[in-house]
């Protein structure tokens, strides 16, 4: 079920806005295949901030993106490419592409079903 639609999805081309964290302003887009292990969290990568409420967040590779551009400049881990954590923001996406990365997720923490 999960898988046919997610093909369906990429068959047609969809890429994923990813941020780094909820409320920053730069949003890379990437290939759905590219953005890996969706969990609902409320803490981002880098800074750590902390959102105000549960985002669905994932792993990319820093330099994996079709277009954009996301800041890491807190690693001090070498070389690009590194994996970095990142937000996907429901009005950034279209409900397709959304929905895809909640059922990765499962329900949200704190609400009910
Ligand atoms: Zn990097």
């Amino acid at each position: 079920m999960w898988a046919a639609e997610r093909r369906w999805v990429m068959e047609r081309g969809a890429l994923v806005r990813v941020r780094r964290q909820w409320n920053d302003y730069r949003v890379a887009l990437y290939r759905i295949e590219d953005v890996t292990g969706a969990h609902w969290d409320q803490v981002s990568g880098g800074v750590q901030a902390k959102a105000p409420r549960y985002f669905i967040h994932a792993y990319v590779r820093c330099n994996g993106m079709v277009e954009g551009e996301l800041p890491h400049s807190g690693l001090h881990a070498g070389p690009c490419p590194h994996t970095i954590k990142v937000v996907i923001v429901k009005k950034d996406n279209t409900p397709e592409v959304y929905r895809l990365f909640e059922q990765q997720a499962g329900p949200r923490p704190g609400t009910k079903g």
